[in-house]
């Protein structure tokens, strides 16, 4: 079945922030050649088929963010620095559990857990969020086209 709804985590799935996360930066940030910069001249980065994968998929499918950011001012500036944030029909981005953001997720969209479709980096968020039938698939760094195809039957 395809999904109706794709789900992003933030930190090492859609963004590298200086091999750290978000909320370890230093804002405030300021564009560069394609990245952005913190206080201290840290590089955050996006994942190279990031911006493009997103953008792609919004045009099929309705797409989220869930982030457990202890910091969701300094992600959704980011969200909106890279130019992402307009893509995305949800953004549950707060400290908490995953299920607690697809619950919410569930609950605003209408859309069935099974129906959802998710990446993230760490397995435990992973195993998390696959107990409530969502389809989670753990992302080793980085989102990419070849991980997104294998899941999506979509023609990029
Ligand atoms: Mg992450």
């Amino acid at each position: 079945m395809r999904p109706s709804l794709i789900v992003f985590d933030l930190d090492f799935t859609i963004w590298n922030a200086g091999g750290t996360w978000c909320d370890h930066t230093w804002p405030p940030y300021r564009r560069a050649n394609g990245y952005i910069l913190d206080s201290e001249d840290n590089r955050i980065f996006l994942y190279p088929d990031a911006a493009g994968l997103v953008q792609e998929l919004s045009t099929t499918f309705q797409l989220a963010v869930a982030s457990r950011t202890h910091r969701p001012a300094w992600a959704l500036e980011l969200l909106s620095l890279f130019g992402l944030h307009h893509f995305f029909n949800y953004l549950e981005i707060y400290p908490g559990s995953k299920p607690g953001h697809f619950h919410q997720l569930h609950e605003k969209s209408g859309i069935p857990f099974e129906n959802m479709l998710f990446f993230d980096d760490e397995m435990r968020n992973v195993d998390d969020v696959s107990r409530l039938n969502v389809k989670a698939v753990w992302v080793d760094e980085g989102i990419s086209r070849q991980l997104a195809k294998k899941y999506l039957e979509l023609r990029f």
